[in-house]
């Protein structure tokens, strides 16, 4: 079959490699010049890694195999990490349970209160009743003030600003579920992962399997129309041009399906809310010094403008980074907040004020370059009752499929689901039988 895939982040292109795989003949588009969407790389200068810090944990069973299963294995590589907290201007790891027992924020009570909340959330499946209740509530109520206070409200801050006093108790349930799922057996449960070269390299080597069984990818081409052909298959049109497909994908935001589809192709129902989106500022700080000794650190401070410190030179190796050391500083907010179309040399300013607070001993010297990346539309806000106000897409035509990351509604959106969910499509979608 020749199968049209609209959108080349990891959803298409999952899509795409599976499905030449299996022997059909597919095209690909993204209206960028450069593929990945959300996961894409970006040239640093002195050299290229992800644009947003990207790490695979032992339990994302989906993303693993996918990458053993395109040849990629030998590319995956594991180092033990460590985390930290960041209160009243002083760092805390708490990165095993030793750690973790002499953590000094709360006492043997919170520490306990603590676990059972960790047990009780990984071994809980009926989310839906988590959807009416506040995350603050929730964790309040298991865990108590102190372990509330002084470790769930900076995560909750470091993931999502402080629109997590409006998230449902299904953000953290999903969280919990994640760190505590089954894990690729062969992996310590304290390693995290990524890909040598970082996500570029799977995508270049996608992009050669999909030329090698007979496929293409349009790069930088926005589809601007998709239609029935009135026999049979799907029209799509961009750049003037119009090209049949027996069958069509669309991996992008609803927003974008409902600006493109043809009127009687997908039905998208009206639930009367607006889904709210988070997105995301994001200062790349390259340094000849490493800032922390974490992977990730979380932020209880209120003064530090960002809301978390992501040291990936902690994780990726300084082979892949020219030696140079990359620290990732996100502050996540509602994706209409002004803040994030103001230019990169103010947004550096008030980073650099936090870089200050947090990190005195760091001399101009030490920083050799500070990127300013963003994104709009990170991941829907998952609110009370969230999976009745996420407009739900139907499509009506035998030959057009709508996947795409929308319909999440009891995950967060990483890659390891989106795997997840391409590989269900393909095992339950009439797409192949038809
Ligand atoms: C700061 C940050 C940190 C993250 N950390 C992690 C992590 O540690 N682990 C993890 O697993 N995940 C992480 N993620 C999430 C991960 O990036 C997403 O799960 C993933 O990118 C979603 O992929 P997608 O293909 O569904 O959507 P997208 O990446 O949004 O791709 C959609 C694509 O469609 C294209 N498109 C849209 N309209 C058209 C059109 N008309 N014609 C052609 N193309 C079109 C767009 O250009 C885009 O490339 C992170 C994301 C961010 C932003």
């Amino acid at each position: 079959m020749n199968i049209g895939i609209v959108g080349g982040g990891i959803t298409g292109l999952v899509l795409a490699q599976r499905l030449s795989h299996q022997g059909h003949k597919v095209s690909v588009f993204d209206s960028n010049k450069q593929l990945g969407g959300l996961t894409t790389y970006h040239d640093y200068g002195l050299f290229t890694w992800d644009r947003f810090y990207h790490v695979i944990l032992p339990s994302d069973t989906h993303l693993i195999s996918f990458i053993r299963d395109i040849g990629l294995g030998d590319k995956l590589r594991w180092h033990r990490s460590l985390t930290g907290f960041y209160d009243n201007q002083k760092f805390y790891s708490i990165s095993n349970s030793i750690e973790f027992l002499r953590f000094p924020l709360f006492g043997l009570i919170g520490k306990i209160r603590l676990a059972f909340t960790l047990l009780y959330g990984s071994r809980l499946n009926n989310w839906r009743r988590l959807e009416k209740i506040l995350v603050e509530d929730w964790l309040l109520k298991l865990g108590g003030k102190n372990t509330y206070e002084k470790l769930w409200k900076p995560l909750l801050l470091s993931k999502l600003g402080e629109n997590y006093k409006r998230i449902s108790a299904v953000f953290i349930w999903a969280y919990i579920k994640r760190l505590f799922s089954a894990r690729d057996s062969s992996l310590n449960k304290e390693q995290l992962g990524y890909v040598s070269g970082g996500y570029k390299t799977v995508f270049d080597h996608i992009e050669k399997l999909i030329y090698a069984a007979g496929g293409h990818i349009h790069k930088g081409i926005a589809v601007e129309y998709i239609a029935p052909h009135p026999e049979g298959g799907m029209w799509v049109e961009y750049q003037g041009k119009k090209e049949h497909f027996d069958k069509v994908i669309f991996t992008g935001p609803v927003n974008i399906l409902q600006q493109i589809a043809a009127n009687q192709l997908v039905k998208v129902s009206d639930t009367g809310e607006t889904v709210e989106y988070l997105g995301v500022i994001c200062m790349v700080l390259i340094t000849r010094k490493s800032l922390i000794p974490y992977y990730v650190v979380n932020i209880a401070d209120r003064n530090v403008p960002f809301t978390g410190v992501i040291g990936m030179s902690n994780l990726v190796s300084l082979q892949e980074t020219a030696g140079y050391h990359m620290t990732f500083l996100p502050k996540y907010i509602l994706s209409t907040d002004p803040l994030l179309k103001q230019p990169d040399d103010e947004l550096r300013q008030v980073f650099f004020q936090g870089i200050r607070l947090m990190f005195p001993e760091l001399k101009p010297d030490d920083i050799v370059a500070a990127h300013i990346n963003r994104a709009i539309k990170v991941q829907p806000l998952q609110v009370l009752d969230y999976s009745s106000i996420v407009p739900k897409v139907s499509t009506e035509n035998n030959d057009f499929f709508v996947v795409n990351t929308s319909q999440l509604v009891n995950d967060s959106v990483n890659n390891n689901a989106v795997v997840r969910q391409v590989d269900e499509f393909l095992k339950k979608s009439t797409l192949l039988n038809s």
